[in-house]
């Protein structure tokens, strides 16, 4: 469960959102810090800044 970072609305992983129609299918993880579904490729963030990649992959 994740929020959309089209709509902002809760969804689970999924395909496509089921609130606004947008293709979910390249996030597959979410935010740690602010909850938004992610890429798992991502380095940071783009709805929060955070630094994702340190906290997934830091040491
Ligand atoms: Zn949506
Ligand atoms: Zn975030």
């Amino acid at each position: 469960m994740g929020e959309c970072p089209y709509c902002g609305k809760d969804v689970d992983f999924t395909e496509v959102c089921p609130h606004c129609g947008a293709d979910l299918s390249e996030f597959d993880d979410r935010c740690p810090f602010c909850g938004v579904l992610i890429s798992r490729a991502a380095l940071i963030c783009p709805r929060c800044g955070s630094d994702v990649y340190e906290f997934w992959y830091g040491d």
